[in-house]
């Protein structure tokens, strides 16, 4: 014998804890989720029915020698007596049997994974007895061939078919369609010829000793946690194999023995919207397969208070207890058993995103949670739903199953949008703008010039790119839905239509294009739209996430670096944007890609013209005609950010993204020399020529950036005079300006060594022109590992370093952010060899490590180096958690993504900070 405690009682919950020395995770990994919770449930006084937890150690027990521990049964054996005082039912007695559940139950639920045996108790005699008892034989012979069926299949291994097949021809016979049409006296018929199939499958009768069932249903339900199923499951969810399961034996309650008893589910707060009312079903005379098999109309919660108001008023009462308890919303199964209430189970309900923010800011403000729980218990991926238009759920469904899939891609830009397809950006715009039709654009990929077809649409398509794609990046800038990198579909631009597997969608066809999962569908969906103005509970929620983050203490690092969790920036490129950064809560811009500014129509021509001058003379007759242009989109972004820093960056891209393109240019010579048309000839052939000398093989890697600016240095000389010209007269005007001045692309301190001086003379002449001061930064992207090894040295010319995460990640990996994510990355991802995108989420370890090189020697150099991210990881929540830790001062992300960045910043500081997090059960 053994003094080892092998099986707990319900009400023996503290001698658990007492064994697992006071942790409630160590109660759970003892008696499992469900059994725990029971336990739980009964110290609070909660009435559930009476019974035992065998523990997870007795399951290893058991596995480590193939046979029960010593003195395990014994106990269970005890702890069964000790059910029958209880309930004053007795096991095996006809006159008043005592029937019980067996049911398995591990740390982590493994919903369906391993087995359960219901009615143990039943035998030939209990089960006269019962009749009696409950004058309801139909009920008793069903209950009783259900466990003929499931201890035959789960404790004995017997195929289901062995059972089914029988039942089947059983109702074929008689002419039944439906289980409900069978009588008591058929249950009874098939519960004899179930027995049959036990003794002709295993040579021995069904077990009419119920000790004999409970003990082979408690072995039974340890086999189960070897079973392939489990085995399977617990491999894809990494649940550890060494956690064992528990075996719950419960005192059957039954809901179905007359109008004083009925069955129910129940939440506590509406799980769609959240409200603080219950919301539930219940059936009377019934069993709980019944409420959720919708075979009767079940009616709602409320009118219990009607039929049954004693039962109700408990109800009510237990249910706001467990709220209380659990501090969070519970999804309850409870059974009344003539006018007697049973709580059968408890747990956390599932909810919608709207009800999780409501359900999280209403118990903060009812003294239940802390504001940082509130803030924990939503994710940034439900703050992304509530603010892009969502399908609905339902006609989703329906497309669904009409088979209307169409292909997937990279979810580059989420939201749900409805439209008619258009396959160049002028059509697209023209349809939407003079048709007002809802526009779909789609491309094989998107170039600056499409812009104007993008911002027309509801939404964009593309078959190649990927999440850092130009496609990706303007579609998420302003919040359009947006999918790239559909490879499956063909596009034929000629014909204008496109086609996956033959199937074909031309002009002007309807599509659906789901930005959140990347999925496209034919037809319309129907959608709806949210607002976040009008989203009060969300909006106060992300006041608390700031008010986290802006808690000196957060985070302790050395003397210079931040101390306060992160801010949120946005990458904004014209004022209407930045008054959206603003609205969504954005503290800043972190980045302004002042070359988006150039593609616009009326700018266009006189880049180009700048570009191919002659002499420097008309290069600045050209650019002085742009200064004023840039002087005004820089005035309204300082405006729109009064107080607030604005990182502006000079040129990036290479001069020839501003021409025309090549092939099309190519081929108006050529049509024009074979129809001998001279007029304008000669000036085409000119351009072309200057075109074709731009050409680089490499150009991500080529005339860009820094070298640009140092190559051609009048462009960003006007830009830097434009932004301090707008600066002053904002300034003037009492505007609280910071402006940031951003270098991209630098790979050695020595080009901020040759153009940074030259820029700040610019800006010094002109605030004493202007006669005002402010102070300004001077700073570079970091986006060349180049930068990122010699980051000590650049801190010496730069005051801020900002990650172009896109191009590191490009840089860092090899990998080009146009392509590789429509081939090789999606079998990269598949097959493990990359755990995630790095385009989406950085990739910790490599490009991750660089940075953490790059901060730390930055602040060695200079201690106050203000750091941030302006890549398209900056809105992505797991890159923020890295950026949290690396000692970011800020991370800058699209305006629609703001909300969400600003709760991922603070899931960061409470995670990092260990402020906040209760031990929840
Ligand atoms: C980057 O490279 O991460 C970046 C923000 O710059 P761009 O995407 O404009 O190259
Ligand atoms: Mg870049």
């Amino acid at each position: 014998m053994t003094d080892k405690k092998w099986v707990y009682s319900f009400d023996e919950v503290n001698l658990a804890e007492g064994y697992v020395s006071g942790s409630w995770e160590g109660v759970r990994a003892l008696l499992g989720g469900k059994g725990s919770g029971l336990a739980d449930m009964t110290r609070a006084g909660v009435p559930v029915p009476p019974g035992f937890t065998v523990t997870t150690e007795a399951c290893n027990a058991y596995q480590a020698e193939g046979k029960f521990p010593a003195g395990m049964w014994e106990q269970e054996l005890e702890a069964l007596k000790k059910v029958e005082r209880q309930t004053g039912k007795k096991f095996g007695d006809p006159g008043n049997p005592l029937l019980v559940s067996c049911r398995s139950g591990a740390k982590f639920s493994m919903p369906g994974m391993m087995d359960t045996v219901l009615n143990i108790g039943l035998t030939d005699v209990t089960a006269k007895g019962m009749v009696k008892l409950t004058n309801n034989p139909r009920f008793v012979y069903d209950s009783y061939r259900r466990l003929v069926e499931m201890f035959g299949t789960v404790v004995l291994g017997i195929a289901d078919e062995a059972f089914e097949a029988p039942l089947a021809e059983y109702k074929q016979k008689k002419g039944y369609k439906l289980d409900t049409e069978m009588t008591a006296e058929d249950w009874k018929a098939i519960t004899t010829t179930f027995q049959a199939v036990v003794k002709k499958e295993q040579g021995f009768d069904f077990p009419q000793d119920p000790i004999i069932q409970l003990k082979l249903a408690t072995e039974a339900v340890f086999k189960s946690w070897n079973g392939k199923r489990a085995v399977d499951y617990r491999k894809a969810t990494n649940i550890p194999d060494d956690l064992g399961t528990a075996v719950n034996i419960v005192t059957m309650v039954f809901g179905n023995m007359g109008e004083d008893s009925g069955t129910g589910v129940a939440f506590t707060r509406d799980p769609s919207t959240g409200e603080r009312k219950m919301f539930g079903e219940y059936l009377l005379n019934a069993q709980g397969e019944d409420v959720v098999a919708g075979i009767r109309n079940a009616e709602q919660i409320d009118h219990l208070n009607d039929s049954l108001p004693e039962a109700y008023k408990q109800f009510m009462q237990i249910t706001d207890q467990l709220e209380q308890h659990y501090r969070e919303m519970q999804d309850v199964e409870f059974t009344i058993e003539h006018g007697k209430l049973w709580m059968l189970q408890t747990r956390n309900g599932k909810r919608t995103a709207s009800a999780a923010v409501k359900i999280a800011v209403d118990m903060a403000n009812e003294g239940l949670i802390k504001k940082e729980e509130a803030i924990l218990r939503v994710t940034p991926e439900q703050v992304d739903t509530l603010l892009h238009p969502q399908y609905d759920a339902k006609a989703m469904e329906v497309a669904k199953k009409e088979g209307r899939f169409y292909a997937k891609g990279v979810n580059a830009s989420p939201g749900a949008a409805v439209g008619q397809v258009y396959f160049d950006a002028n059509t697209a715009e023209k349809q939407a703008k003079q048709n007002k039709q809802d526009v779909i654009m789609v491309r094989p990929f998107t170039k600056p010039d499409d812009v104007h077809g993008m911002i027309a649409a509801k939404g964009v398509l593309t078959s190649e790119g990927g999440a850092t794609s130009h496609a990706a990046v303007v579609a998420r800038q302003f919040g359009i839905p947006c999918i790239v990198g559909a490879s499956q579909i063909k596009i034929d631009l000629e014909n204008c239509l496109m086609s996956v597997d033959g199937k074909e969608v031309k002009e002007g066809e309807w599509v659906s294009v789901d930005g959140t999962t990347g999925e496209v569908y034919l037809g319309k969906i129907p959608t709806t739209a949210p607002n976040l103005e009008e989203q009060t509970d969300l909006l106060t929620l992300l006041k608390w996430a700031d008010e986290i983050c802006a808690t000196p203490g957060m985070r302790k690092f050395a003397k210079g670096w931040p101390t306060k969790g992160l801010q949120v920036w946005a990458n904004a490129d014209y004022p209407k944007d930045a008054q959206r950064a603003r609205t969504y809560g954005a503290v800043g811009i972190g980045l302004c890609r002042t070359e988006h500014m150039f593609f616009e129509k009326d700018r266009l021509p006189i880049v180009q013209r700048m570009i191919l001058a002659e002499n420097p003379e008309d290069r600045k007759a050209a650019l002085d005609e742009l200064l004023p242009y840039q002087r005004a989109d820089f005035d309204g972004l300082f405006r729109a950010m009064d107080g607030y820093p604005v990182i502006i960056r000079l040129i990036d891209p290479p001069l020839h993204e501003f021409m025309p393109d090549e092939e099309a240019l190519l081929e108006e010579v050529i049509t024009m020399r074979v129809k001998g048309e001279t007029a304008g000839l000669a000036e085409k052939e000119r351009l072309l020529a200057d075109i074709r000398s731009m050409h680089e093989s490499n150009p991500m890697m080529g005339l860009r950036g820094v070298r640009l600016s140092i190559y051609m240095p009048q462009i960003v000389e006007m830009q830097v005079r434009a932004m301090f010209e707008a600066a002053a007269d904002c300034a003037i005007d009492g505007v609280v300006v910071k402006p940031e001045v951003m270098i991209p692309l630098t790979g050695t301190v020595n080009e901020l060594k040759w153009i940074q001086p030259r820029l700040i003379k610019i800006a010094d002449t002109v605030m004493a022109e202007k006669k005002v001061n402010f102070t300004y930064k001077f700073g570079t992207m970091i986006e060349i590992p180049r930068a990122a090894v010699t980051a000590g040295e650049i801190a010496e010319y730069a005051e801020f370093f900002s990650f172009g995460t896109n191009d590191l990640t490009q840089m860092t990996f090899g990998y080009s952010r146009d392509d590789a994510e429509r081939n090789f990355l999606v079998t990269y991802i598949a097959e493990g060899i990359l755990p995630k995108n790095p385009f989406q989420t950085i990739d910790r370890t490599g490009v991750g490590r660089l940075m953490n090189m790059a901060i730390e020697d930055g602040r060695k150099t200079r201690p106050e180096l203000e750091v941030g991210i302006c890549g398209e990881h900056g809105g992505d929540p797991d890159s923020i958690e890295f950026c949290h830790i690396a000692g970011n001062n800020y991370v800058s992300c699209s305006p629609f993504r703001v909300p969400i960045a600003r709760l991922a910043a603070a899931h960061a500081a409470l995670k990092h900070s260990g402020k906040g997090l209760a031990e929840d059960k």
